[in-house]
């Protein structure tokens, strides 16, 4: 019997990369994004051999987190793997962050893995190897200036992946974070320049890491091979954090 992943920001830079890779093993994909726009996707996946079905939902909303939950688990007959990937920036200074960006970038990035997290649960324990990985971020190990928002949701979730480490365990399902450093996506297509120099010159591997290697490390932690990591924040930053 083939897994079932569900991958929310799917259509993104990292859960794109992340859904093929995954397909390449013959997991199913359910992609969980903003945008329905996912039908070159889901023709590529299923070109792989796998089902793959595209879900719009904004993760922020518990309510609509459940029904598409509730929604994948009745096509697909349940879920194996949750990769809790979607994610948005709206970088600024604390002394000129707005409450609003505070709250819109905790509730996307924070809330909705424990949207996804709370509303898979059942199902994932119900799976004979149950597997959590959860896209968090160097800026929530070192702080980020222009992040206060960013670095609280992705600290944030390394205290979810913990907690729900410990309280999943004796069901059998595993929950590690990826903590990735710059990675080329759209998201940091548009750094400026200056930006971009800075960030490189403290990279000791002087480059930015591209979406196919964090995918290689989620697949990895989906894996069998897996199996006894639990509770794990692993960085993927070509050495920034250590
Ligand atoms: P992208 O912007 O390429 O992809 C993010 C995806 O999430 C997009 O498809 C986006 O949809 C979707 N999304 C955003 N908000 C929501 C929402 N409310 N509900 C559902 N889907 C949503 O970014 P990346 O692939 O780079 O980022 C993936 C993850 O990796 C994020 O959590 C990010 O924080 C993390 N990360 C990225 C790093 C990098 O350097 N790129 C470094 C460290 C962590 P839409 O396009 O419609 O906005």
């Amino acid at each position: 019997m083939s897994r079932v992943a569900v991958i929310t920001g799917g259509a993104g830079g990292i859960g794109r990369a992340i859904a093929l890779r995954l397909a390449q093993d013959g997991v199913d994909i359910a992609i969980v994004d903003r945008s329905a726009e996912c039908d070159e996707l889901c023709a590529l996946l299923r070109g792989l051999g796998v089902r793959a079905g595209a879900y719009q939902c904004d993760v922020s909303d518990f309510e609509q987190a459940g029904a598409v939950c509730g929604q994948i688990v009745a096509d697909f007959g349940g879920v194996d793997i949750l990769i809790n990937n979607a994610g948005i920036t709206k970088d600024n200074l604390l002394l000129r962050m707005s409450e609003a960006d505070f709250d819109l970038v905790v509730d996307v990035n924070l809330k909705g893995v424990f949207n996804f997290t709370k509303h898979l649960s059942k199902a994932l324990m119900r799976s004979p190897a149950g597997r959590i990985i959860n896209i968090s971020s160097v800026s929530g190990l070192m702080g980020n200036a222009g992040q206060v928002n960013y670095s609280a949701s992705k600290a944030g979730i390394i205290g979810l992946t913990k907690t729900v480490a410990r309280e999943l365990a004796p069901r059998g399902v595993t929950c590690n974070a990826i903590a990735p450093g710059f990675i080329e996506t759209e998201m940091t297509r548009d750094l400026p320049g200056s930006v971009k120099a800075a960030v490189l010159s403290a990279i000791p591997l002087k480059r930015m890491g591209n979406p196919g290697e964090v995918a290689g490390l989620a697949a990895f932690l989906a894996s069998e091979q897996a199996a006894y990591i639990t509770g794990e924040v692993i960085r993927i930053d070509g050495g920034m954090a250590m």
